[in-house]
């Protein structure tokens, strides 16, 4: 699909043609060279052997002394040249200088000729011209062909990384400086659409929000709303992040700037944010528009503390001017910034802030309903056996990607064309299947249905404890689809309060516990599924018991310090004795949460078993499903309120 998409239009060439400059100065060097070697080389002699030998030979017509090489060039008469043949491999040698010589700066060159002049009878005499020899291709080797041979070589060296980084603006290292982006003009034949996106619905819906804000700003401004000026695409590898940027590129009718983040790093200092700037300038001009980054954890990263010492301010001067540059445009002024990555984790804080990228967009592995979704739409090209039945396909794909999906596609048509079949058939499909499992299972991102069934009944465990206790946060979402290093998570509606009393602190551990204690219940033997449930159940406890004074046998004493300064400390503020008071303490706070949790889930052993082979099946449940199971829930519920988000995460994880 990707290669199908249309060239982009490419920005024309400025002008000049600098590199015809750099050759016609490559020629001029050689023409150079070729002139100042003369027509003929001369031979070299020792100054002692001419003065005594070639001199008074008397076949020596001129000399001409070059004061300031020090160097003597001797021209032969033409009816002697015929003696020094063999010296010129047997041809007669071509004008002079025939021979040259090297003398000291002490060497008194008047008093030596005409002392060699004067010794000889008058015919053999020859004349001698004192000379200085002036240059004028030294300097211009020096000052413009050297530069420009480094220059040709810098050109030489830029044009393959050039084509690696897969830009788009004309060639040159005038344009590095120059935004790498591409931009996809009004209709264009951009074959994505939002048709090509299966599932994904809220994020669907909001970047529809975004593409209509440019679209009718009005309707939107004349309430005083600002539009925002962007939104972070989040989420893991393959699914589909960069498909949903390019179909909002197919369905808008605003030019769409799109761009990698690693199109701004270049190894010279400052390109990058040059790259930003006329980036922000090419927009500005085609406003209403929208810019897409795509991986911008290339440049986003957060900047270190200690800088200095790390090689990347690069990289920290391109980030510093996109957020000037977000921060310098107006929030009306009609460009978004679309932006996506998988590592939100790791983009500098400044990025998120709102004025920047005010929304955050998640695309989450698909569920079941939407797997279904993605096949449809990757089964369109392909000749299916008749009656095939795609149901399936789904249900054996836990935890695969959009992109996963779209390979399992393409694999069990190739499968079956090796087999020389003339329609892809259910077996296809499930060898395609295994092969990619294999494949992710190396990278240990996949989950055996053992897993799975343990993961739901974790999962059930902490949905039905905290629907059932009055006192805990109530749900309003769970899931086992993976998410980031997360096996499976649940949503609560945590309750406005400012203070919480012991009785809301037990009932939210037990529905921490619940997990650990559905594991023990059902399977009779636990996993480390439940490492951070635990980390945070005893956390909590020890902040009950030593900073909330909420256990009976320690009392009213808190060891809480808000000062801070006892970091630098090395004993605790208590005894010894009274550190095993608290261990004890904790233990029986967790002991008695465990013990709520139990009871909870034995007693509704019916329903807690319900609740997991729902979420099995659907692998997403929802408050409604939980209030068709349980009954309507005992505690208030004010469902106006923040979402909080409880995740487990792998041991494996946690390093
Ligand atoms: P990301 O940018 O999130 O890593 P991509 O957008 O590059 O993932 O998705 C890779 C491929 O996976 C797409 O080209 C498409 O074929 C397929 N794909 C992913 N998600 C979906 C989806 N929701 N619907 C249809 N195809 C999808
Ligand atoms: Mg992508
Ligand atoms: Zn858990």
């Amino acid at each position: 699909m990707e290669n199908k998409e249309r060239q982009p239009k490419r920005q024309p060439r400025q002008g000049f043609n600098w590199f015809s400059l750099v050759y016609i100065f490559l020629l001029l060097g050689l023409a150079y060279m070729w002139t100042s070697t003369g027509t003929s080389s001369p031979l070299k002699k020792e100054w002692s052997d001419v003065k005594d030998g070639l001199l008074l030979s008397g076949d020596v017509d001129k000399l001409v002394y070059v004061r300031n090489e020090h160097k003597g060039e001797i021209y032969l008469r033409q009816t002697s040249l015929d003696k020094y043949k063999n010296l010129y491999g047997g041809r007669e040698p071509k004008s002079g200088p025939h021979f040259y010589f090297l003398v000291s700066d002490k060497f008194d060159a008047e008093h030596e000729f005409d002392s060699v002049v004067s010794s000889l009878p008058e015919e053999s005499r020859f004349k001698v011209v004192i000379d200085e020899h002036k240059s004028y291709w030294g300097p211009i080797i020096e000052w413009i062909i050297f530069p420009l041979m480094l220059l040709l070589m810098f050109f030489f060296f830029m044009r393959p990384m050039r084509s690696m980084g897969g830009g788009g603006a004309g060639g040159g290292i005038f344009n590095v400086g120059k935004s790498q982006a591409r931009l996809y003009e009004k209709g264009g034949n951009l074959k994505v659409t939002f048709k090509d996106v299966a599932g994904m619905e809220e994020a669907k819906l909001e970047v529809r929000e975004i593409v209509d804000f440019l679209k009718n700003p009005k309707k939107y401004t004349a309430l005083g709303g600002k539009i925002p000026k962007g939104a972070l695409l989040v989420g893991p590898p393959g699914t589909g992040k960069t498909l949903l940027a390019k179909a909002v590129a197919g369905e808008a009718d605003v030019p769409f700037f799109s761009m990698s983040g690693s199109d701004f790093v270049e190894m010279f200092v400052g390109v990058g944010a040059s790259r930003v700037r006329d980036l922000f300038r090419q927009a500005k001009e085609k406003a209403p528009c929208i810019v897409f980054i795509d991986e911008i954890d290339a440049v986003g990263r957060a900047r270190s503390k200690n800088a200095g010492f790390t090689s990347n301010d690069e990289r920290e001067n391109t980030l510093n001017q996109l957020l000037t540059e977000m921060d310098g445009f107006g929030s009306n002024s009609g460009v978004i910034i679309l932006a996506a990555t998988n590592r939100a984790d790791i983009l500098d804080k400044a990025l998120m802030r709102a004025g920047r990228f005010d929304r955050q967009i998640h695309v989450d592995l698909p569920e079941l309903r939407e797997r279904l979704e993605i096949f449809k739409v990757h089964l369109r090209g392909i000749k299916l056996a008749p009656g095939f039945q795609i149901d399936f396909l789904a249900k054996q794909t836990p935890g695969f990607s959009g992109a996963d999906i779209a390979n399992v596609c393409n694999e069990a048509a190739l499968i079956a064309a090796r087999k020389n079949k003339d329609f892809v058939e259910k077996q296809d499909f499930l060898d395609a299947i295994d092969r990619i499992v294999g494949g992710l299972e190396r990278k240990s991102k996949i989950i055996t249905p053992e897993e799975k069934r343990t993961i739901a009944h974790h999962e059930a465990g902490h949905a039905t404890v905290s629907w059932l206790l009055p006192n805990a946060n109530p749900l309003l979402k769970v899931t086992i689809i993976p998410r980031g290093q997360s096996l499976g998570a649940a949503w609560y509606l945590p309750e406005e309060r400012q203070l919480t009393t012991t009785e809301q602190m037990m009932d939210e551990m037990a529905a921490t516990i619940g997990g650990r204690v559905a594991e023990e219940l059902v399977n009779g033997r636990i996993s480390t599924g439940a490492l951070s449930d635990l980390e945070k159940l005893t956390k909590q406890a020890y902040a009950m018991v030593t900073y909330f004074g909420m256990s009976d046998k320690v009392g009213n004493l808190s060891y809480y310090d808000s000062t801070g300064s006892r970091e630098m400390a090395f004993s605790k503020p208590y005894s010894e004795k009274t550190a095993e008071l608290i261990d004890d303490e904790v233990k029986r706070l967790i002991q008695q949460a465990h013990a709520t949790a139990t009871r909870v889930l034995t007693e509704n052993r019916e329903g807690f078993e319900k609740l997991a082979a729902l979420l099995l099946e659907r692998e997403v449940v929802f408050s409604e499903d939980l209030e068709a199971i349980f009954g309507p829930r005992r505690g208030g519920v004010d469902p106006n309120k923040l979402l909080r988000e409880d995740t487990e995460e792998t041991p494996e994880a946690k390093e």
